[in-house]
């Protein structure tokens, strides 16, 4: 097999912050790792993502609000099992791939409601409403989204705020790609009818490192306890001092945050170049979603959008991820947080596959 682009992760492929390098060489050389941490996150942690909301938006936030996760996927996890258990959550589609089983798994019935192609496809409180329930619980809300990097503007936020207050619906706020979306946009405020879910994950390029938190009121706070002490049990001391210094102390995020913004700029460039393929233009986040309705037309079976990328990734070198995975069939997703030489060889790889597709679809019907 050729070596191959591996596109299809959701990650920030980055340097490590070195704040973070130098907690974890700290907790190592003290040997601070042979007892648990503290079972809802460390303190130190804790008023740190705390000091985060209260930066991002002069919002009243205490570290007694805060609970620390196994990543914002958990995080996620546990926040359902709290707010939905038993009823349904509104997820607008498209969607985060993992958010239908998330739910499931927590006890909650996953409600999709298809956004709107003229606002690049988010929903809006008209929307939320038709498909509203009475078993309707909670909804969620990622920006920018996973896969289309669509960004809610602050009207429709609080629009959507205002509509799931009135009716008693709690609001999910999936908040963990927050910087590379709307620069002046207002951080989340958490209280009793909203959830704020985060993580380290994306915005300071710590994937492996697998911490996020969950915001909520004290009701919903005990809750999330309880649920994430009859699950993981505290997540790594390791993995919390690397993040409790990065929170604090994150030097190199402006850069990298722009440099992500290059890169998505780059892969637009780039793919425009490839025949039959359309970028759907993204507004933030770290992907570009592919249209491949022209390029199913070619060979029908690739109407199938997982069979193209598998064949896209044994012929052309390039893998992506199939856009049914997050309800939006006949589209491929591409992260674009990789330097901008891979994206341009990606492009390259994958101009010369469809090209070549095309000329022997052309010869067959001649
Ligand atoms: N929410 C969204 C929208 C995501 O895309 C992801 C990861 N791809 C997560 C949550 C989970 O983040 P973590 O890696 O911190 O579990």
């Amino acid at each position: 097999m050729r070596d191959l682009i591996d596109l299809s992760s959701g990650q920030v492929v980055e340097a490590m912050p070195d704040a973070a390098i130098k907690a974890l060489a700290d907790v190592v050389s003290k040997e601070q790792i042979t007892c648990y941490a503290p079972i809802y996150g460390e303190p130190a942690l804790r008023a740190a993502v705390a000091g985060h909301y209260a930066n991002r938006g002069g919002t009243d936030s205490d570290l007694d609000d805060i609970t620390i996760t196994a990543g914002a996927r958990h995080g996620l996890f546990c926040a359902t099992a709290v707010v939905a258990r038993g009823g349904e959550v509104l997820v607008p589609q498209p969607h985060w791939s993992h958010y239908p089983e998330v739910m499931r798994l927590a006890g909650a019935h996953p409600v999709f409601v298809p956004g709107l192609p003229a606002t690049g496809l988010l929903v809006d409180p008209d929307l939320l409403e038709a498909a509203r329930t009475p078993a309707t619980k909670a909804v969620i809300v990622n920006s920018p989204v996973n896969p289309t990097g669509a960004v809610y503007d602050s009207s429709t936020m609080a629009a959507i705020r205002d509509w799931a207050r009135r009716l008693g619906v709690r609001l999910i706020v999936d908040d963990i790609y927050w910087a590379y979306g709307d620069e002046g946009a207002a951080g989340p405020q958490a209280n009793e009818h909203e959830v704020v879910v985060g993580g380290a994950a994306k915005v300071h390029a710590l994937a492996g490192v697998r911490v996020g938190w969950v915001w909520a009121d004290p009701a919903v706070t005990a809750a999330v306890r309880g649920v994430v002490e009859h699950t993981t049990g505290p997540v790594s001391t390791l993995a919390q001092a690397a993040v409790t210094a990065v929170l604090d102390n994150d030097s190199g995020m402006p850069d990298r945050v722009r440099r992500v913004t290059r890169q998505r700029v780059h892969a637009i460039r780039a793919m425009a170049d490839v025949p039959l393929l359309r970028v759907v233009r993204p507004r933030g986040g770290i992907y570009l979603c592919l249209d491949a309705s022209a390029l199913a037309a070619v060979q029908p079976q690739w109407r199938d959008d997982r069979l193209l990328c598998a064949v896209l990734a044994e012929q052309a070198g390039v893998r992506l991820r199939a856009g049914s995975t997050f309800g939006l069939p006949g589209h491929l997703r591409m992260c674009v947080a990789v330097p901008p030489d891979v994206l341009s060889e990606a492009a390259r790889r994958l101009a010369v596959f469809v090209r070549a597709a095309k000329t022997t679809t052309d010869i067959k019907s001649d």
